[in-house]
């Protein structure tokens, strides 16, 4: 059976449920009516002047000891308010409630009580007669009917929630086999060309293997990322936090970037904050946050044409410590400004600019500050530029 046949017939089966236990009560709430119900006559003092076997049955009391006693001897403090000598008694008037009555052995009882006022000949009020049907095991059904639909609702809802995680499993399952099979079906074609003709010129068969290497150099990419989002998603990811130098992290990471740069034809900065600020202060993983500053320097290092600038700079506070990266690049377009930290989303600056990439650099790097306690954010503005700025505390909480 498929997934959505299988979760409507489930829906199905709740439904049914549901209805039959609403069905049952309704049946009940018929039967509770039928049967004998409690009598009471009470003067206008409210005190009982006459009580059937039944209602005393119902109190547990017999009816000698109700009959002269005030109505107050069953009736629950907040209705007993209602109902103490020199106030106007709460039965006065025909009127059908549901009220608590308490037995003689303390024990609470739901009754429906239908009360008509009793007037003498001269139309002076006399007192009320009220019939008292016992409805605590319908109330009882009601509160245990209620417990079960909320029983019904969280199965319901944990299902619902199963479906749509088997869904987006699905779907991550699908945009992954999508996003390695197009460079695949590339590395075949050109081996492909390249088997076909051996007599394929020189220069011909470096331009093919070098494809084949950046295809190559995708795919392992790909992999890369998918296995630290993984990491990252089963909480696998260790942290090693201990206190690191800024700016030995900056010299490092100015090493490690500026090929890319000086290849691209963009100009890298890196500006450290003027006097003042511990540059050994920070307490974090050093490598988690090599990938974070990379990541973000590559991007700006792709969405910059050549000519362009990237720079990275450092500013503290006694808490946080910001790392900004501002490029001059071609900016976010702002329909498309809320999607890039999804998982394989590549923006339409991408196709423009032929870059590659694999729409997960974002997602993780995202993921790697708020595992460092820090949070990120960005502005673009197209044709103008980009600017990341994410803070990191100077000791983890
Ligand atoms: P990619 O592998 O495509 O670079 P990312 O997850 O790193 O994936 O980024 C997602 C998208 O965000 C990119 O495809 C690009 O459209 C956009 N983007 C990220 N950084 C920048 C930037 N500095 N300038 C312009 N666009 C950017």
């Amino acid at each position: 059976m498929s997934t959505r046949s299988s979760h409507a017939a489930f829906i199905h089966e709740l439904d049914a449920g549901d209805r039959s236990l609403k069905a049952s009560i309704r049946q009940y709430r018929r039967m509770v009516q039928t049967v004998e119900d409690g009598v009471m006559v009470l003067d206008a003092d409210n005190v009982l002047v006459f009580v059937n076997q039944e209602l005393a049955d119902m109190l547990g009391y017999s009816t000698d000891v109700l009959v002269g006693a005030p109505l107050t001897t069953f009736l629950l403090d907040d209705q007993a308010a209602n109902a103490a000598p020199g106030r106007r008694p709460r039965l006065s008037v025909s009127e059908e409630s549901e009220i608590k009555l308490q037995a003689a052995d303390g024990t609470c009882r739901w009754a429906l009580v239908r009360s008509i006022p009793l007037f003498d000949g001269q139309g002076h009020f006399c007192g009320v007669r009220a019939r008292v049907s016992d409805m605590t095991a319908l109330k009882q059904a009601e509160a245990e009917v209620a417990r079960l639909k909320d029983q019904l609702d969280n199965r319901r809802a944990l299902f619902e929630h199963e479906v749509e995680e088997r869904s987006h499993i699905e779907e991550f399952v699908a945009t992954v086999s999508h996003e390695f099979r197009t460079p695949l079906t590339s590395v075949r074609g050109y081996i492909d060309l390249m088997l076909s003709d051996p007599d394929l010129p020189r220069e011909q068969q470096e331009r093919y293997l070098n494809r084949l290497l950046a295809n190559a150099e995708h795919l392992a990419n790909l992999l890369n990322s998918l296995l630290d989002l993984s990491r990252i998603a089963e909480g696998h990811l260790q942290l090693t936090l201990e206190p690191i130098s800024i700016q030995e992290k900056l010299d490092q990471l100015n090493e490690a970037m500026a090929p890319q740069f000086s290849e691209r034809g963009v100009s890298f900065k890196i500006e450290l904050q003027d006097g003042g600020f511990d540059r050994s202060a920070l307490v974090t993983d050093g490598e988690c946050l090599t990938r974070v500053l990379s990541n973000l320097l590559s991007n700006g290092c792709k969405y910059t044409p050549a000519g362009g600038q990237v720079t990275l700079r450092v500013e503290a506070d006694p808490e946080s410590v910001w790392f900004t990266v501002a490029d001059t690049g071609v900016g976010i377009p702002a329909i498309e400004q809320d999607r890039i930290f999804s998982k394989f989303y590549r923006g339409s600056n991408t196709r423009r600019l032929g870059s590659r990439g694999t729409g997960l650099g974002l997602t993780i790097t995202k993921s790697l500050v708020e595992l460092l306690g820090g949070e990120i954010g960005f502005v673009s503005q197209e044709g103008v530029g980009t600017v990341f700025r994410l803070s990191l505390p100077v000791v983890p909480h």
